[in-house]
């Protein structure tokens, strides 16, 4: 019986499947080198065009599949390769080349696409050097036709692929053989078979650098989207165990789903409004899955990604209105761009200290342009009135009110325009940093909501990089000063009459739900695939026990402690 082998890679898309390897070997797409004679040169004209016709042909094809599959947005993916085929001054030069070189259309069309994957290559962008895959998939495909190779996809149903590479075409056409996951040697979390596969909601782990070399051909291997794993001929144990957790999966999601429908609120019938945190375009489905509930965060960082620069308003509108309306009747609070930090600058110098520099409402202050358009796209979705403002990163009471300034003048110009928008819009700010928690009362009288990003107060707060795996145990979100800070901050909230949500990574904590509600938090914004436990467990809640809880664990000074009472609570009375 040969041994169990473990290999790590990048979890995209969370899930477990067990089942046969299929390995998907695509084959590499010759070049014919040879030179043309003058009488070749007409046929080889027409067997290009024929091929690129074919591919088009195939990729509109693809494109309706995946609009019908995982909708009209994911879809998108294949206009770029389309225009790519479309454009014709690009194709116009590869048939002037064949003319004057005399060289094969396999030659020069591989040139020319290797010229367009290069200069993708050289740009200091992630999200750009991703999208090679999609030139090399135009490429192969066309290369493919040239040849009248067929694409034969003879996946086995219900298999796990295994592949070097996968496009977001070779995704969509596998799913439609019940594919259970996907691996992948290349690819990061932005790569589109990732996004795919996470809307498709099938497992994927991408990045595993030589997967493809050590599974062979029906291979029984278990996927771990969890944990980012693939393991390859497990042992009865640890098939014993998946097989339990997938079972465990399968009841947890009948329970949850049973929760769906049910109000958010404690066992003494405080409501504690359950909202999701929404950074891409495909986990939107989800809010629709959930019986449309709210958005306590919408981050829009993703817009400037898509982009490599701020986007259109023209975009933003669309974007924006798209949300209000997925949301409707129910609230979704749109954070103004908060670039910078971790995530990507508008500039290519480095700083030395990013999370300590040009980051969210600083830019936006800087580039009162880009915020207005920003401001004015907003207030423009506002329309249906569940649309609330949330600027990031506030470190003073005169940003907000800069911000709000700016904020009014936009108004100013709708108003002049005669455009419709929410008179009354909400406005609210993130308390993230140190500062804005020792001046929560002076800004609680500026704004409609407090939001607490935790992610961001915890690593300011202890000092400690919320990235770096060295001192990631020093990032504690139970440490007895964060606690005293989310508690101070709250009360500020409540003494002036403003609402105040946790939207950072500790309210997505099954374990933190217990004092964030006894803290008297008013709403908890989640990630998408938590939500259904959170709600379970607030329905599990005995409000007033838990603010006794609080007050218990307040007076501890020691994290470990106060763990050790949360993870007892939670043990004894909401599993
Ligand atoms: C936070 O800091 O807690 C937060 C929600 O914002 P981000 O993670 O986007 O910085
Ligand atoms: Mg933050």
């Amino acid at each position: 019986m040969p041994s169990e082998t473990k290999y790590k890679g990048i979890p995209v898309s969370p899930g477990i499947s067990i089942g046969k390897a299929y390995l998907y070997l695509r084959s590499s797409f010759e070049v014919d080198t040879e030179f043309l004679n003058e009488n070749e040169i007409g046929k080889e004209l027409e067997d290009f065009s024929r091929a690129i016709e074919l591919s088009k042909k195939e990729l509109n094809k693809i494109r309706s599949l995946t609009h019908e599959m995982i909708g009209k947005k994911n879809s998108l993916i294949f206009d770029a390769q389309l225009e790519i085929l479309a454009d014709k001054f690009f194709i116009t030069g590869v048939v002037n080349r064949i003319h004057n070189e005399k060289r094969t259309a396999s030659f020069i069309f591989d040139e020319e696409m290797s010229k367009i994957g290069n200069a993708l290559l050289s740009a200091n962008d992630e999200y750009l050097k991703e999208r090679v895959a999609d030139i090399k998939d135009v490429r192969n495909r066309v290369l493919r036709n040239m040849k009248k190779e067929k694409l034969v996809s003879k996946v086995a149903e219900y298999s796990i692929v295994i592949a070097h590479e996968l496009t977001p075409a070779d995704t969509i056409l596998f799913s439609k053989r019940k594919v259970q996951g996907y691996a992948t040697d290349k690819g990061g979390t932005t790569s589109h078979a990732a996004i795919v596969s996470r809307a498709l909601r099938v497992p994927a782990v991408v990045g595993m650098k030589d997967i493809s070399k050590n599974i062979l051909q029906d291979d029984m291997i278990i996927i771990d989207g969890f944990n980012g794993l693939i393991i390859k001929n497990p042992a009865e144990k640890t098939l014993k165990n998946y097989k339990k957790k997938l079972e465990e999966l399968r009841v947890f999601e009948n329970t949850l789903s049973e929760v769906i429908n049910l109000p958010s609120e404690t066992l003494d019938n405080k409501k504690v409004e359950l909202t999701a945190n929404i950074e891409f375009d495909e986990e939107i489905s989800f809010i629709v899955n959930t019986g449309h509930c709210g958005i306590g965060l919408y981050r829009t960082e993703h817009l400037f990604l898509e982009a490599g620069d701020f986007p259109s308003e023209e975009r933003q509108i669309e974007e924006y209105t798209h949300i209000s309306n997925v949301t409707y009747p129910n609230t979704v609070t749109i954070r103004t761009y908060d670039i910078g930090g971790d995530k990507l600058l508008p500039r290519s110098e480095k700083e030395d200290n990013p999370f300590l520099g040009w980051r969210g409402i600083r830019i936006c202050l800087d580039r009162v342009d880009i915020f207005k358009e920003q401001l004015s796209a907003i207030l423009i979705s506002s329309v249906k009135k569940n649309v609330r403002i949330m600027f990031p990163m506030i470190s003073s009471v005169s940003e907000v009110l800069k911000a709000k300034k700016i904020l009014n003048e936009v108004k100013n110009d709708l108003d002049k325009k005669g455009i419709n928008y929410d008179k009354k819009i909400e406005v609210g700010i993130m308390i993230e940093v140190p500062s804005a928690y020792f001046l929560a009362d002076e800004l609680a009288k500026e704004v409609d909501f407090f939001s607490i990003g935790t992610n961001d107060l915890i690593q300011y707060l202890l000092a400690v990089d919320r990235g770096n795996e060295y001192i990631s145990g020093l990032y504690q979100e139970f440490h007895p000063a964060v606690l005293r800070a989310v508690k101070s901050i709250t009360d500020a909230a409540l003494r002036n009459n403003i609402k105040i949500s946790v939207c950072g990574e500790m309210a997505s904590d099954p374990l933190a739900t217990i004092v964030l509600v006894g803290l008297g938090v008013d709403e908890l914004s989640v990630v998408p695939s938590v939500f259904p436990n959170i709600k379970h467990i607030i329905r599990k809640i005995n409000y007033k026990e838990a603010k006794i809880f609080c007050d218990e664990i307040l007076t501890l000074s020691l994290e470990e402690d106060i763990r050790t009472r949360i993870e007892n609570y939670f043990k004894t009375k909401l599993l």
